[in-house]
């Protein structure tokens, strides 16, 4: 079983090719972040024009990459959502026009099921699992009983953890995005300041980090009003510890509550040194196996999409040629 997977629910323009949902044999990411840097962010105008250009170009390197032609693929998997919804729909119309032109079933991906997936790219997923997704547009725990199920225990009630380190970012004129600056900068830093840690209810597996955000926001601006300044080396060290700090210790708590057996990371927000150190150490004397995917399964790409691609398609899921991009796409619906 060979999967064609396309991913373009954001800013990169993505073409895989998954042997058996568990072989990367091509993996391909174009990234627009040069485009969209001067904006500080992503414009969805730019995004959607820059899909229409790399679509064709990225597909056939995939195809080359691994050596194959359309006739070796067995299905076409596409991000039907969430995401910006001009990006989502040139990705969902290629993977239309490929699947019809060479007679092939068309599978439709949640791209948080990819992110979560990708961790079948390099390991056996072992259930029942808990994933925690920490990404640009999602900070979630989510439940998996066997591989297509999904149960959100626990989400953000307003900012993601990637929008919030691209805020932060920005307050300290770093270019977007971010996160991986604000990584960098921590590196070399000691959090010494008082940020909160947002625990919300005792029992509670959501999160929340607009708080954390106005706090480092405040703490930068009465510095500079009081004429003091700040190491934004102290200040990146102090945020990331706030962030991980909740990340790691609501993860642990429901792994022991649900029992699991294994725990994911995923997500863009993955990619943190900080978080993966943190979490390798507190999993290092509990029960449950810990996955940690590589770096460049963290950020978006479509091998992981393959790999959920190939669950799903295993499971029947199929679209027909009505198939749109859907900006708000349910996980717990898949
Ligand atoms: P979603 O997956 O929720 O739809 P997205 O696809 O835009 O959102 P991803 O590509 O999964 O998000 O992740 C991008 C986010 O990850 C950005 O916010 C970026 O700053 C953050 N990020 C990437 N590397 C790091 C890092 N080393 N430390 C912290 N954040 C990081
Ligand atoms: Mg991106
Ligand atoms: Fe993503």
């Amino acid at each position: 079983e060979i999967i064609l997977s396309i991913e373009t629910s954001c800013d990169e323009t993505a073409v895989a090719l998954i042997k058996n949902g568990t072989e990367i044999l091509a993996n391909v990411v174009a990234s627009q972040i040069e485009s969209h840097k001067r904006f500080g962010g992503v414009v969805p105008e730019i995004a959607s024009r820059h899909h229409v250009e790399q679509m064709t170009v990225v597909t056939e390197e995939a195809l080359q990459q691994a050596g194959l032609t359309m006739d070796d693929v067995t299905a076409v998997a596409v991000t039907e959502g969430p995401g910006l919804v001009g990006a989502l729909l040139i990705g969902v119309n290629a993977a239309k026009a490929l699947a019809f032109a060479h007679g092939l079933p068309l599978v439709p991906v949640h791209h948080i099921a990819g992110h979560i997936y990708a961790n079948r790219l390099i390991t056996e997923m072992k259930f029942p699992l808990l994933a925690l997704v920490v990404s640009g547009g999602h900070t979630e725990l989510v439940l998996m009983k066997e591989h297509g199920s999904f149960e959100v225990i626990g989400e953000t009630r307003d900012d993601a953890a990637g929008e919030a380190y691209d805020k932060v970012a920005r307050t300290l004129n770093l270019p977007y995005p971010g996160g991986p600056h604000i990584d960098k900068l921590a590196q070399n830093g000691e959090p010494v300041l008082k940020l909160p840690r947002a625990w919300l209810e005792p029992d509670s597996y959501d999160f929340s980090f607009s708080g954390l955000k106005s706090a480092v926001i405040n703490t930068v601006h009465n510095a500079a009003q009081r004429g003091e300044t700040i190491r934004p080396e102290d200040l990146a060290a102090s945020f990331q510890a706030s962030v991980v700090e909740v990340l790691v210790e609501k993860t642990a708590r429901a792994a022991r509550e649900y029992d699991v057996k294994q725990v994911l990371l995923a997500g863009g927000v993955a990619a943190n040194q900080g978080l993966r150190k943190a979490l390798a150490e507190r999993f290092s004397d509990l029960p449950q196996e810990l996955v940690v995917p590589p770096l460049y399964l963290c950020t978006d790409n479509a091998a992981m999409i393959g790999a959920a691609g190939s669950v799903a398609y295993q499971k029947g899921k199929r679209a027909d040629w009505a198939l749109n991009g859907v900006p708000g796409l349910d996980l717990e619906a898949q």
